[in-house]
């Protein structure tokens, strides 16, 4: 089973992206992580898309599509879970495209729908387990007393650079301009799903189960 986990920067992809791989024993392909991945690891792609990065906006179709692909070749026994690809029209042909090539279907496109505002404080609050990429956020869930994450024990925190006020004014715009006009795309194919983010990762967690079955 295939799945695209939909929606803005901040409506919980990535923490649901991740649950779903302990519970269900997918594979995340999180394209924003793999970005991260190439600049950390200092790679001529990783130095070329950095500063638009850090802006907020979009690096190009061409970019992504080719870290999928790679990924597509791979196989996943139990399943893929795009977090944050596709991004555009021509991401989602592409999409389309690739899991034909290699005799698989995309059988959910999950839309998480959250409220603008909420979207800046979790955003701004926003760190990660440098370790085992264990969200946090300072308002909803604090980082330890201890410094320790809770899953891992790990002590190194880590916060984006592209997660501050102005970047994700750029990153919505990305969005609404360039994303959401995938959630007509995959409406009029018959494949739109939604679940309400807003809640407890818990709940949320349970819609996406009953409609993954
Ligand atoms: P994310 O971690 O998904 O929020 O992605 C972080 C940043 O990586 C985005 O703001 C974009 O600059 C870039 N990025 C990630 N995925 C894509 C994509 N599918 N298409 C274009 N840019 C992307």
């Amino acid at each position: 089973m295939n799945i695209i986990l939909l929606g803005p920067p901040g409506a919980g992809k990535g923490t649901q992206a991740r649950r779903l791989v302990e519970e269900r024993g997918m594979v995340q392909l999180s394209t924003g992580d793999m970005l991260r991945e190439a600049r950390t690891s200092g790679t001529e792609m990783g130095k070329q898309v950095a500063a638009v990065m850090d802006r907020g906006d979009l690096v190009t179709d061409e970019i992504v599509i080719g870290l999928i692909r790679e990924k597509l070749q791979d196989g996943a026994g139990n399943g893929y879970i795009f977090d944050g690809f596709p991004r555009t029209l021509p991401q989602a042909d592409a999409l389309g495209a690739l899991l034909e090539e290699e005799g698989e279907t995309l059988d959910h496109v999950i839309e998480m729908r959250v409220d603008d505002e909420v979207l800046v404080n979790r955003v701004a609050g926003r760190s990660t387990c440098g370790n085992c990429g264990e969200v946090y956020n300072d308002q909803t869930k604090p980082i330890p007393a201890d410094g320790k994450c809770t899953v891992c024990g790990g002590s190194d925190f880590k916060r984006r650079g592209d997660d501050n006020a102005d970047a994700l004014k750029t990153r919505l715009l990305a969005y609404y301009k360039q994303t959401s006009p995938l959630l007509g795309y995959y409406y009029a194919k018959g494949q739109l799903e939604g679940v309400n983010g807003l809640g407890e990762i818990e709940d949320v967690a349970g819609e996406i189960k009953a409609l993954l079955g």
